[in-house]
């Protein structure tokens, strides 16, 4: 057994680890990256991109099939071909992921270790079988899993998680995604505008991604209630593995039983964070209910150890840039300890790569003190330029402080929505109100002009 001493150990080579790593380097730590899997990033390899890459073929089957409202007609069959389709998928994704571990191999050998990370006390962590690490510091950087509830375990290979689908060498004929939150949404939609016959099953609390304006969200239940098979209240009563198939029975929200059988079952039921096998317990860390050390959001840092924990490992923000920035902060304070900073967090921002998107920034709706704001509204129905692009659905509503006259969050689907949530970010960053925003150009005729009559609104509702 050998015992390496060093200032600060990063567990997990992914979106947040990375960061962790080189920031700690910059500050002349010598530091040491652990990484118990494939390097590559759960986003490059099983997440951000290749989800991309799959909803980007399923627009352009999506597109081709939907020309004739132009009097545009696209004679003969717009032909899918699975085995192309997933080829493609996989050797962007490929290529996207040879980037990463060209850029990990750049590092210094001696940096890298490779093994599962296990804690033997507060500083000291076993990697594999023969090595020791005495770190003055750790990151836990560790990302996180889908959950798989435990019905569904016994049923094999025809039970899978978005990893399993970018490997698919053709495309299923038939599927049921379990969940209605970002990943269930995106593959679903994906997989069903690519000729796969998609059911997508929600949950109790009729949850529509992460959308918490039940207007916006009964808004996004209907347009994709109208484009697959969405039941997005439901109760899952039984799953049976027979042959090659899995018969589900389901719950509907009005109390109908149905019987069906599919190919695949698709979990998309969240994700935890990876602390199960960090061997916690050799720790003083305080834990939370899910096992994950009790940290301070800003400095991230877990009680008053010099252990840091960021991106998915902390179950906050699953998002590829909060994972960075938490990463960055991490690596610095890791290095820096007993020196720590608070992260100054950019502003929220997700998007769902629907479509329509689904987005949201700042507060959300939910968080509102319910007498401080008011609601502007616009409907994308009769937009101008939506409609000229027959893109005519959605449904927004933004949120401006009573008091101060600024504009605090929003949460929407409608067109062009993934753009639309930077500018209002920008926006919330700069601490604008609306009155500021409405003084900004806005050029004609474009999807924006939404967002203004949206603005408009709020500020009537202000006056
Ligand atoms: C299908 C899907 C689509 C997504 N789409 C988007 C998107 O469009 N936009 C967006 O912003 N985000 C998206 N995300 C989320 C984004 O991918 C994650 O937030 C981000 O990858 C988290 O990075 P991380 O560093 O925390 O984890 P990871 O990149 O998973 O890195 C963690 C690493 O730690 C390693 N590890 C775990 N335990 C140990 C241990 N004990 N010892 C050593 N190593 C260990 C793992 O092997 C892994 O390599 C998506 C996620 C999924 C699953």
């Amino acid at each position: 057994m050998k015992t390496l001493n060093v200032d600060v150990a990063v567990i997990g080579a992914g979106s947040a680890g990375l960061p962790a790593y080189r920031a700690a380097k910059a500050e002349g730590a010598r530091a040491v990256l652990i990484e118990g899997g494939p390097y590559g990033t759960t986003c490059a390899r099983v997440g951000c991109m290749p989800s991309k890459l799959l909803i980007a073929a399923a627009d352009a089957a999506h597109h081709a099939s939907s020309t004739a409202p132009f009097g545009v007609y696209v004679d003969g069959n717009v032909r899918i071909d699975g085995r192309d389709v997933m080829r493609r998928v996989r050797s962007e994704r490929d290529r996207f992921v040879g980037f990463v571990v060209e850029g990990v191999e750049q590092m210094p050998a001696e940096d890298r270790l490779r093994g599962d990370a296990q804690f033997v006390d507060d500083g000291l962590l076993q990697v594999g079988d023969d090595t020791r690490v005495r770190a003055r510091s750790i990151v836990i950087a560790t990302g996180s899993t889908p959950v798989v509830p435990a019905m569904y375990r016994t049923l094999g290979d025809r039970v899978v998680v978005n990893d399993d689908v970018f490997e698919w060498q053709d495309l299923p004929r038939k599927v049921a995604v379990i969940g209605a939150g970002v990943i269930g949404l995106e593959l679903g939609q994906a997989l069903s505008r690519l000729g796969v016959a998609v059911t997508l099953l929600g949950g109790a609390r009729g949850h529509v991604g992460p959308l918490s304006d039940p207007d916006i969200a009964a808004y996004a239940r209907g347009v994709f209630e109208q484009a697959f098979r969405f039941e997005s209240r439901a109760h899952v009563e039984a799953a049976t593995r027979v042959g090659d198939t899995v018969q589900l029975r389901y719950r509907r929200a009005d109390g109908d039983v149905v019987d069906d059988t599919f190919d695949y079952l698709l979990i998309a039921a969240g994700r935890r964070p990876n602390v199960g096998r960090l061997a916690l317990h050799n720790t003083s860390l305080a834990l939370d209910g899910d096992g994950v050390p009790v940290y301070d959001p800003l400095t991230l840092q877990a009680g008053g150890q010099p252990v840091f924990i960021a991106g998915d490992a902390n179950g906050v923000l699953p998002l590829l840039h909060e994972a960075a920035d938490e990463g960055r902060m991490a690596g610095l304070n890791a290095a820096r300890f007993p020196a720590v900073q608070p992260l100054v967090r950019r502003a929220p921002i997700s998007v769902v790569f629907t479509d329509p998107g689904i987005a949201m920034v700042g507060a959300r709706h939910a968080d509102l003190a319910p007498d401080a704001y008011v609601v502007g509204e616009v409907s994308f129905e009769d937009q101008g330029r939506s409609r000229v692009m027959l893109r005519n659905r959605g449904l927004m509503h933004v949120y401006a402080d009573r008091a101060t006259r600024r504009f605090v969050g929003a949460e929407w689907i409608g067109p062009d929505a993934e753009h639309i949530a930077h500018l209002l970010a920008w926006a919330l960053q700069m601490k604008l109100t609306v009155d500021a925003m409405l003084a900004m150009p806005f050029y004609h005729p474009v999807v924006e002009e939404g967002v203004r009559t949206a603005l408009r609104s709020a500020a009537a509702r202000l006056a």
